[in-house]
């Protein structure tokens, strides 16, 4: 996962840029940023810690996560997504390739899509979405599953309701992410029915570091729920730098599904401002953390199995719907209109 990464990249890309404009070749590059390739002008995760201490600390990720190793924790419970259905206003999403990921945030007024319970200690209000994704089907997903590299993960990035961003980040249970597996499939049927909207959306943002707003009328976070309430949960870090050993991860059991030509939109995405994908450096591909080492640490998992019979997984809090309910009505809207009124404006 990452939190908002310009703080750190955006300044260093704009220094690429610059010298890209003026014909240099990339491995005159004046400065480094870090990334996922070790290439001239790039930090490799081996090296991370040089500039960010806490990436080798003592309970980083991702894990791999082996099930005959995990146990059940009888005091978790079923996570409340309480106004996962809303939409953000005007439908808009913003998305933004920042060389690192492609993420998706939204501004939702005074309420927000919240996920709680689940054994998590607090509320925890979203803050944005992202993704991770391998070159080829073989890999892309941080966390494995018995070995499983998958070729797509999603998270789903919380912080604690009490807590501002950097406040969160220097508390262990500061955030919460959702991590979602994407396995691939065939038939473009059985694909996640609104992951179409959300590749429209990232095929517009192909150059790193330009924000796009895109309304997408079909998406909520309700959407990317899988039908299982099952989940495993361990603590652990951010993905990416700076590291901080701040998250309670939750990893729905079940995966979604993803075509070979959803993954290749993703694969389209360039890392740099060099707009040639024929140089491997420029391909914004395998961006994925190397598995880090438990260190003691036990990964647990919620079956579902004493989940409330008929309740409706992507819950909303009673009392926050009663204000919320007609928003609700315009969730389950075929993404085939959401491809109808895709529409771009520039920031
Ligand atoms: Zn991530």
């Amino acid at each position: 996962m990452s939190v908002d990464t310009g703080f750190y990249f955006a300044p260093l890309l704009f220094a690429v840029q610059i010298v890209l404009a003026l014909g240099q070749n990339v491995s005159n590059l004046p400065s480094h940023h870090w990334g996922y390739k070790s290439v001239i002008d790039e930090i490799p995760p081996t090296d991370w810690q040089k500039d960010f201490p806490s990436c080798k600390g003592k309970y980083q990720s991702p894990m791999a996560i082996e099930t005959s190793r995990t146990t059940e924790n009888p005091s978790l419970t079923q996570l409340e997504f309480a106004l996962y259905g809303i939409h953000p206003q005007n439908d808009t999403w913003v998305v933004i390739n920042n060389g690192h990921a492609v993420q998706f945030s939204g501004v939702f007024g005074s309420k927000l899509p919240t996920v709680q319970a689940g054994g998590l200690p607090a509320s925890y209000v979203f803050t944005q979405f992202h993704f991770h994704w391998g070159s080829t089907d073989s890999r892309g997903s941080e966390h494995s599953v018995d070995g499983k590299r998958y070729p797509l993960e999603l998270h789903i990035v919380h912080r604690k309701v009490t807590e501002d961003d950097l406040e969160a980040l220097t508390e262990s249970t500061g955030m919460a992410v959702i991590a979602i597996l994407f396995e691939l499939t065939d038939d473009k049927d059985l694909a996640h029915q609104h992951l179409d909207a959300v590749v429209q959306a990232i095929q517009l943002t192909t150059e790193p570091n330009i924000p796009k707003s895109v309304r997408i009328p079909s998406l909520s976070l309700a959407e990317f729920l899988p039908s299982s309430p099952a989940f495993y949960r361990y603590q652990g870090s951010l993905t990416t730098p700076p590291c901080a050993e701040a998250v309670e991860w939750s990893i729905m059991r079940q995966p979604q599904k993803v075509t070979e030509a959803q993954l290749n939109v993703f694969r389209r995405l360039h890392e740099r401002n060099i707009g040639n994908l024929t140089i491997p450096e420029d391909r914004l591909v395998d961006n994925f953390r190397p598995l880090q080492k438990p260190n003691g640490r036990v990964v647990s998992y919620y079956s579902g199995q004493t989940a409330t019979p008929n309740a409706n997984f992507a819950t909303e809090s009673p009392i926050i719907l009663k204000s919320q309910a007609p928003k609700f009505a315009q969730v389950r809207i075929p993404a085939v209109f959401a491809l109808v009124f895709l529409s771009v404006i520039k920031l």
